[in-house]
């Protein structure tokens, strides 16, 4: 049988490759983004594998509702009371480099306006 190749965020949750976790539990994932672009840049990823935003189905809808649940606890411990950015990449028009769904969440710095 041939296997599909994991993506590099479903071998972050597999423990194949090291991440700086912040937090985890059995429905979701975060990490330290390996190429910050602000003071703060943590990606926040369901360990279901979902290759983007377009391949969710109503059955994940209480999932998203636990990641944005994880996102304002983040945000809390991070810190970013004066505000963040949360970015969701789709597509290669949308910029998304690695197809397993994934919060970008920014901070530690004023965000401009419009994105590149
Ligand atoms: P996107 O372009 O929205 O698909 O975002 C993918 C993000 O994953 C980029 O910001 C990368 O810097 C980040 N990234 C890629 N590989 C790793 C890794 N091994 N650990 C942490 N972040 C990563």
């Amino acid at each position: 049988m041939i296997m599909a190749e994991k993506t590099i965020f479903k071998r972050i949750i597999d423990k194949d490759i090291p991440a700086k976790i912040v937090y985890e539990d059995d429905l979701c994932l975060a990490f330290d983004d390996a190429h910050p672009q602000a003071p703060v840049h943590v990606l926040l990823i369901p360990k279901k594998e979902i290759a983007s935003l377009n391949q969710l189905t109503e059955e994940d809808t209480p999932l998203l509702g636990h990641l944005y649940s994880i996102v304002r606890k983040l945000v809390k411990e991070l810190g970013l009371d004066n505000g963040y950015r949360l970015v969701v990449n789709c597509g290669d028009d949308g910029g998304q480099t690695v197809y397993h769904l994934h919060f970008h969440i920014f901070g530690g710095r004023p965000m401009s306006w419009p994105p590149g």
